[in-house]
């Protein structure tokens, strides 16, 4: 059982999805605006946002970015989009949303994306509190150790905040931008292609099990469990 916040204007979807949520065991409330979307993230403290991309007040692609940059930025976000919305979607992945479904989707397929968004975030909880894991990767954040398929795999400081990272935010795509100030700092004077380079010799030192770092074309990286 999770606690769902529904972000969606049109009321039939809104009440049609909250029913389904319910009936899927889990808490679930819909808001009208993005405002008010924000403005109940701290009262409801939801553990997955579905967020309509067009709505009235505010562009649901920067209600992802107000949610990233708050409190709540760690909750899991689902868009829900009309199939013309590409450029809002791809602006909303490149702003942190996990995943997005397109309208008209089944309420099958939706409750399954929200069951698959919610155990990825479970599994992203460190395991002791000092490692991390994902596929047949497992890093030691105190030892500074990574091993890939009970393997040693010997990282430069870089390589290893930059797999941290991944590990971190799983399921969640990370635009080279995002990449860039997070691992490399935010003043760092390098191009995005420098990432790219990165990313393929830590997938060559992680070998096969390295293929749990997804590209996502024209966008960024994605860790995939
Ligand atoms: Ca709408």
């Amino acid at each position: 059982m999770a606690r769902i916040l529904v972000i969606e204007d049109e009321q039939d979807l809104g009440t049609l999805l909250e029913y389904n949520l319910k009936a899927d065991g889990h808490e679930a409330e819909v808001v009208r605006t993005g405002a008010a979307g924000i403005g109940r993230l701290s009262g409801f403290k939801p553990d997955l946002v579905l967020l309509d991309l067009m709505l009235p007040d505010i562009a649901g692609s920067e209600v992802a970015r107000l949610i990233r940059e708050g409190e709540s930025r760690r909750v899991p976000i689902i868009m829900v989009t009309a199939r013309s919305e590409e450029t809002d979607r791809v602006r909303g992945l490149e702003l942190g949303a996990d995943d997005y479904v397109t309208k008209p989707f089944s309420v099958k397929e939706l409750l399954l994306r929200v069951k698959a968004v919610l155990r990825r975030q479970g599994e992203a909880a460190p395991v002791d509190g000092r490692l991390l894991s994902a596929g047949d990767i497992v890093l030691d954040t105190e030892r500074h150790e990574v091993k890939a398929r009970g393997d040693a795999v010997v990282l430069t400081a870089l390589e290893f905040r930059l797999l941290k990272t991944f590990l971190e935010r799983p399921g969640r795509v990370q635009t080279r931008e995002t990449l860039l100030s997070d691992v490399w700092g935010i003043d760092a004077d390098i191009t995005t292609r420098t990432v790219d380079t990165h990313i393929k010799r830590l997938r060559e030192k992680l070998g096969p099990a390295g293929d749990i770092i997804e590209t996502i074309r024209g966008v960024g990286y994605k860790l995939v469990g």
